[in-house]
């Protein structure tokens, strides 16, 4: 009898947990089931298509339908996973004609995602009010853009400023709305933050931080927000005030969920019930630097997090050992990244670190086109051990962050990255690679 495996979810982590399976066991009967009508896109670049950069939502999708004849992998959209009965071994699934059945598994993995955070906000069931997560929700948007001039993006995290440059660019007055006090806030140190507002604010974006809006205004259709004593226009509200994992039908199963209040899982992505897995946003990571769970929701560790979970389910060997949390974007044209545990955070976990940053090009002085880089190391003090490293600006940013995430995740100490051998030539580098220069001042600081 060929093993049977269920996918909840079929996005970044169950794509990638279908085909990590398929790879492993070739007469398995994979099965992945989504409440959604379009599959296998990516959530990541719908604010490029907003901002224009891409020309249509559907070139967003990343597994087109021939994708799952080849791999042959049952897809079953508009469909929802009700029931998981883990004595049966089965699930209950209501499709969109209200048809319901029962299908049982060998295996299962739980793939369900995140949803968008509510905040306490009067007034969010006003017309002109989004979220942004689906295809259908990026669609809704672009379409209000149209026949906008200002929008209030709440949230300054990475999803709501690459919302609010694509709104930008669209030629609209945009405001960012923040309740804590820097952008970027549980991704930057303060001192690279502010870097990113006023790049921000230069390009014409405006932001009210530390306060939090307290009212969406307007008769049936939204005008504007109140925030503190103040009245923001806006013909537009984008909410992206963060994401819930979706866990209430694994939790009703007796899934067990971590301290984050996402599932619990070990490094081989199984849940406490047998022959059930579990990855991407509804689980919580290991953070590699602390040991503590953290909720990672990056569509990397949902990947990572699937090819093992499928690989498992299909009776292999495999483990995602936790994560550091490496992030990168772009805002108009200013690369931002950054890997680790940055030092405000370091603080809040007790860990004694120790900081340092400069400045410097990207290519030889001399050279047309170089940029300025801006680079913040971070080391725990006593034993000098890299912890984060955060990267404004310049070229090649995304390489330096992976360079700079090997580095934290092989515990390279200050020392060794000031003395590690890069490479030079006058277009596309410095004799003195920026990372190098970082780990120089750090280990002056330190010493
Ligand atoms: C605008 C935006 C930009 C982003 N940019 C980046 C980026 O640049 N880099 C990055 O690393 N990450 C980025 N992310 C995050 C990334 O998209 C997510 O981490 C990733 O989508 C998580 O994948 P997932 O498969 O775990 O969950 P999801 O993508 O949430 O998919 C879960 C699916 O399961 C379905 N489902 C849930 N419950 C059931 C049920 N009971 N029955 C049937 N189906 C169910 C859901 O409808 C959903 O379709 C971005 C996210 C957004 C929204």
């Amino acid at each position: 009898m060929p093993r049977k495996i269920i996918i909840i979810g079929a996005h970044a982590a169950g794509v990638d947990a279908a085909s990590a399976a398929r790879k492993k066991d070739r007469s398995a009967q994979i099965t992945l089931i989504t409440k959604e009508k379009k599959v296998g896109y990516s959530r990541c670049g719908l604010p490029f298509v907003l901002g224009g950069h891409i020309e249509s939502f559907d070139d967003l999708i990343v597994f087109p339908e021939s994708f799952y004849k080849i791999m042959k992998l049952s897809l079953l959209t508009e469909t929802t996973v009700t029931k998981i009965d883990p004595k049966t071994k089965t699930v209950d699934i209501k499709d969109n004609l209200g048809k319901q059945q029962s299908l049982s598994y060998d295996s299962l993995i739980i793939t369900a995602g995140a949803t968008p955070r509510v905040p306490k906000i009067l007034g969010l069931e006003k017309k002109g009010v989004y979220f942004v997560r689906t295809i259908e929700d990026g669609q809704k948007i672009s379409k209000a853009l149209k026949a906008a001039k200002s929008a209030v993006i709440i949230g300054s995290g990475l999803v709501g400023l690459e919302v609010a440059v694509a709104c930008c660019e669209r030629d609209l007055k945009v405001s960012v709305v923040e309740f804590l006090p820097c952008v970027l806030p549980f991704l930057l140190d303060n001192d690279m933050a502010d870097r990113v507002q006023k790049m921000l604010e230069e390009k014409g974006i405006t932001f009210v931080l530390a306060e939090p809006v307290e009212e969406i205004i307007g008769s049936d259709k939204v005008n504007g927000i109140r925030v503190g004593q103040r009245v923001l226009p806006a013909d537009v509200v984008v909410v992206a005030a963060g994401v819930t994992p979706n866990v209430e039908l694994a939790e009703n199963a007796g899934i067990l969920l971590g301290k984050t209040k996402a599932i619990k899982t070990n490094s081989k992505m199984q849940t406490n019930l047998p022959d059930i897995y579990a990855a991407g946003d509804c689980v919580e990571s290991v953070n590699l630097v602390t040991g503590e769970p953290i909720l990672s929701q990056l569509g990397t560790t949902a990947v990572r997090q699937g090819k093992v979970a499928g690989i498992n389910a299909a009776g292999g060997k495999s483990e995602f050992i936790g994560t550091l949390g490496s992030w990168i974007t772009q805002l108009f044209e200013t690369e931002i990244g950054g890997s680790g545990l940055p030092a405000f955070m370091a603080e809040k976990y007790g860990v004694n670190s120790i900081s340092a940053t400069i400045t410097s090009k990207t290519r030889a002085d001399y050279f047309p086109g170089a940029l300025p880089i801006r680079i913040k190391l971070v080391a725990e003090k006593q034993t000098g051990k890299l912890i984060s490293a955060q990267i404004i600006g310049g070229e090649e940013v995304t390489q330096r962050i992976n360079a700079l995430s090997f580095a934290i995740q092989k515990e390279m100490t200050a020392q060794e990255l000031a003395k590690a051998e890069t490479c030079y030539a006058p277009p596309v580098s410095e004799t003195w690679e920026p990372m190098i220069l970082a780990a120089e001042l750090l280990l002056r600081k330190i010493n």
